[in-house]
């Protein structure tokens, strides 16, 4: 390729030998982390950033946490390695503090990324199904704009046409429907659930496609990837009885608002509702090790537990709930739970919102700021009144400007539509006040500068 200024041989090694995802290669953005510590990073020319968006939204407790990196070495060093077809105490221990935290009974499937962790809520539910005698369930309903994983089946629930159309045909027995948006589509909260519009659309989705073809139905508390899009207060709970009445699973993958995202242990506990089973990856180890896992009610689970050959889950992955990321993630949920980072989150989360709408909310290029906890999206538009999204570019120049001055933010939404315009903020939830105070200014600063 034509001479570009890299800025040491390593790029020009990245650039030679590794497929980075997602983007375009582009040299000049891309920057080689080398070190870490609480939200900031450090790439190898020495330049240091505050990391708003934790990674891939994952990096709940922070960087740089020995603690973490001791329990990896003790529990290598006493047992790097036991399958879960037999078992080992790290996963136990794991097993039963995931339940404390949801507050219910369920039983775990340990995986290891979000992607494996709603592949394998697709197949209990299909063959749980099969076991009370319905095996004509079998479809899976999801949302438009939401992204489930990259396999053939989370890649078919996925609602994003640009992340699926090159690989298409998926897994058959999904099927969409349009998720509620509170910023376009405005739905009062105060129907009744059932009442809702996006609610009375899966009610009707379920009866037209027949409910005993539907197996189960899977969202996010809120959408994440698809832009941080915050449903009414009321429509989760409106979708657990819908799926009720259909006999469908209601499925609720938690891989980003779980583990304090949304400053409750996990997102659907802003809502009020008992999910059958429950899916989280990233922030179950703060991202220091690949962990997931599928969390199904005791009543599910017991249908796999018949002594016929055919009666049990015919699932099985090599590394999945590994004894070292298990002991990871128990230290992990220790250090949330010690440094109460789930009120933190919900806490410092408020108050970055209310700065910025403060700050920003008559600008004219902002449509909406929403969020819950440290999860925090801002729509940015060219034109308030008809709600055009801002071109690519311009959302584009805002996050290389805010990179200029050391904040790294992330960009979500849906480039089908032309609706990539949804900046967004998830930095860890033990984030230093000066960091998150830096990360405020500087985002209201490019803003303003659109
Ligand atoms: N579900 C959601 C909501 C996600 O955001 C992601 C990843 N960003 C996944 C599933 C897939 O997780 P993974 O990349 O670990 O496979």
């Amino acid at each position: 390729m034509a001479e570009v200024n890299l800025k040491s041989d390593v790029l020009k090694k990245d650039e030679q030998y590794v497929w980075h995802s997602m983007k375009p290669y582009n040299p000049q953005a891309t920057y080689i982390v080398e070190k870490s510590d609480g939200a900031r990073i450090k790439d190898t020319d020495g330049v240091e950033y505050i990391d708003a968006m934790a990674g891939l939204w994952c990096v709940n407790v922070g960087y740089g946490r020995k603690e973490l990196a001791d329990a990896a070495h003790e529990q290598m060093m006493k047992n790097p390695y036991a399958p879960l077809s037999q078992g080992h105490l790290p996963a136990v221990e794991l097993a039963e503090k995931i339940n404390e935290l949801l507050g219910g009974d369920y039983v775990i499937f340990f995986s290891n990324s979000g992607s494996e962790a709603n592949e394998t809520a697709f197949k209990i539910a299909r063959q749980y199904h099969q076991q009370k005698g319905q095996s004509s369930r079998y479809k899976i309903i999801s949302r438009y704009r939401a992204y489930h994983g990259n396999s053939f089946g989370a890649l078919a629930a996925t609602g994003q046409a640009e992340r699926k159309y090159k690989y298409e045909p998926l897994s058959p027995g999904f099927v969409h429907v349009a998720p509620p948006d509170q910023y376009r589509e405005y739905e009062c909260d105060t129907v009744a659930p059932t009442d809702l519009a996006s609610v009375r659309a899966v009610d009707k989705t379920m009866t037209w496609e027949l409910s005993d073809t539907i197996a189960a139905m899977i969202l996010e508390p809120i959408i994440t990837g698809g832009g941080v899009i915050m449903p009414p207060e009321n429509y989760l709970m409106g979708i657990e009885e819908i799926c009720k009445k259909h006999g469908a699973l209601m499925i609720v993958d938690e891989v980003i608002c779980g583990f304090g995202r949304t400053g409750k242990p996990f997102g659907f506990m802003n809502y009020g509702v008992k999910p059958d089973i429950i899916t989280m990856a990233k922030g179950i180890t703060s991202a220091y090790l690949p962990l997931s896992a599928t969390a199904v009610k005791r009543e599910i689970y017991e249908a796999f537990t018949g002594s016929n050959a055919y009666d049990y889950f015919r699932h099985v992955n090599t590394f999945g709930g590994s004894p070292v990321a298990c002991a990871v993630a128990l230290k992990n949920i220790e250090i949330l739970q010690r440094e109460m980072l789930f009120e933190r989150s919900s806490k410092i989360g408020a108050a970055t919102l209310q700065a910025l709408q403060q700050a920003l909310n008559n600008h004219p290029n902002i449509g909406d700021i929403r969020g819950k906890g440290l999860l925090i999206g801002i729509e940015l538009v060219a034109d308030k009144e008809t709600k055009e999204p801002l071109p690519v570019s311009q959302v584009n120049a805002v996050i290389a400007a805010c990179k200029e001055q050391g904040v790294i933010i992330g960009k979500n939404g849906a480039t089908v539509a032309g609706f990539n315009n949804v900046l967004t903020l998830s930095p860890p939830l033990n984030i230093a006040q000066e960091d998150l105070t830096k990360i405020i200014e500087v985002v209201i600063e490019n803003i303003h500068k659109i």
